[in-house]
């Protein structure tokens, strides 16, 4: 065998890449090339050299157990093997009821029914075309959907309304349905909330007030307290307006429970979930909502059916996949391994709190965020964010900075060395990664 045949490999499909692939939230003219990855166990992902890396952000926050684990291959052959897929509407499968029965207990008392699509986006565009037609088919339709400041709910043109205008959406500004924002409530922010949330719903005509429950995670990993959401829920269910909680990425005990609604009083009447519910390991999602809900889509008048369905409906491989990281997360193990991940964070969050390149940290649950003092114009921040990303890669971990917040998501499964590893390297950038100024820059 030739002494290069790794190295044509990789040329080969690098090459190719380049050629044929567009990725995601990337600059394809500006961007550097993407690493070949080949395996992955545990918290580990190699590249085709052999390096390894840490997976900090649990591959983009899906991965909940770990890289390829052998329970979850096993149940998906299995079930490969049975029943690929099959049409869901006018048909039903075990995988899809037994995944519905099993999740409903985790979700708050009055979660009564399960709707399956298969991501994020369109989980959240579900929960609110439920919303909306509940008023709807009730002859009381609504006009607005309440969201907060720095929300982020998706791609789809549903989920992008709802989302915050983080810049990203400019080219579709003016065909975005309009939202009403309410500032998040973080600490000091509570009354402020509250006081915009009234304020709407004095006047606007409003179906749904959408959420990302004590963390919202691509606006930066901004937290707040769940009695602070308790209230706005409250002062919905006062008004009639109906709730829903995008727990797309909190899902499925991120913050330390099943669910960040499991620490409400009030409870929501859609939830949203998708991301980790396969363990990361295949396409699934649910929306969630009361009896109530489901009740005013029931009639003779067949213009009141949810219209609603993807091809891939119910995937029972997709379900399949879910039902095997039930058993999981269920087990003792990942149960400790959640206690020890809070516990380390903690102590973590403790040592550095007083640094002084640190502006502010957060943590929920085994999400940890070290928001970094900049001092810099903002042009300087996605220089510094580059330098961090390149820097973690560098020493064997994938970590993500948003702006100018690191933050480490990682599966349940990652060993302490590991874990111990990602704060190392953390206290090291706060040390060493500086934003500079690009010899190109202009200002
Ligand atoms: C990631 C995310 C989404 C979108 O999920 P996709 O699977 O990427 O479409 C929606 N809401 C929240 C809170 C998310 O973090």
């Amino acid at each position: 065998m030739p002494l290069n045949f790794t190295a044509m490999k990789k040329a080969t499909l690098l090459e190719k890449d380049a050629k044929y692939i567009w990725h995601p939230y990337t600059q394809m003219k500006t961007a550097a090339p993407p690493l070949p990855i080949v395996k992955g166990a545990g918290a580990l992902v190699w590249d085709d050299d052999g390096n390894e890396y840490i997976d900090g952000v649990a591959s983009w926050w899906t991965n909940i157990h770990g890289h390829a684990h052998p329970h979850i291959a096993k149940k998906v052959y299995e079930q490969m093997m049975e029943l690929e897929h099959v049409i869901f509407a006018g048909f039903t499968h075990q995988p899809a009821v037994e995944l519905a029965e099993r999740l409903l207990p985790h979700l708050p008392s009055q979660q009564s029914r399960i709707f399956f699509s298969d991501n994020g986006s369109t989980a959240v565009e579900i929960g609110i075309k439920m919303a909306m037609q509940s008023f709807h088919n009730q002859g009381n339709a609504k006009r607005y959907l309440v969201a907060f400041e720095d929300a982020f709910h998706g791609e789809t043109f549903g989920s992008m309304s709802a989302s915050a205008d983080l810049s990203l959406n400019n080219a579709f500004k003016d065909h975005l349905f309009e939202v009403k924002r309410i500032p998040t409530p973080t600490p000091g922010n509570e009354e402020k909330s509250k006081a915009a949330l009234r304020a709407v719903l004095a006047t606007e005509s409003v179906y749904a007030f959408i959420f990302e429950p004590l963390v919202q995670g691509a606006g930066g990993m901004i937290m707040y307290k769940p009695e602070a959401l308790d209230e706005l829920v409250d002062i919905c269910k006062e008004h009639g307006v109906l709730t829903i909680a995008d727990e797309v990425m909190t899902g499925f005990y991120r913050t330390g429970k099943m669910f960040a609604t499991n620490y409400l009083t009030n409870q929501p009447d859609i939830i949203c979930m998708s991301k980790g519910i396969t363990g990361g390991t295949l396409p699934l999602a649910v929306t969630s909502c009361t009896e109530a809900i489901f009740e005013s889509f029931l009639s003779e008048d067949k213009y009141k059916t949810f219209f609603h369905g993807h091809s891939y409906t119910g995937n029972p491989v997709g379900c399949a996949a879910a039902l095997a990281s039930m058993d999981l997360i269920e087990s003792e193990e990942t149960q400790a391994n959640i206690q020890r991940i809070i516990k380390s964070h903690e102590a973590f969050l403790h040592r550095i709190k007083t640094h002084p390149n640190v502006r502010e940290v957060r943590m929920q649950g085994t999400i940890v965020a070290v928001e970094f003092q900049t001092g810099e114009s903002t042009s300087y921040f996605n220089n510094l964010r580059d330098r961090l990303y390149d820097f973690f890669i560098a020493n064997g971990a994938i970590l993500r900075p948003l702006g100018n917040v690191i933050y480490i998501l990682p599966p349940y499964c990652i060993t302490q060395t590991q874990l111990d590893k990602l704060y190392h390297l953390l206290e090291r950038a706060l040390n060493e990664v500086t934003a500079v100024p690009k010899e190109t820059s202009t200002c």
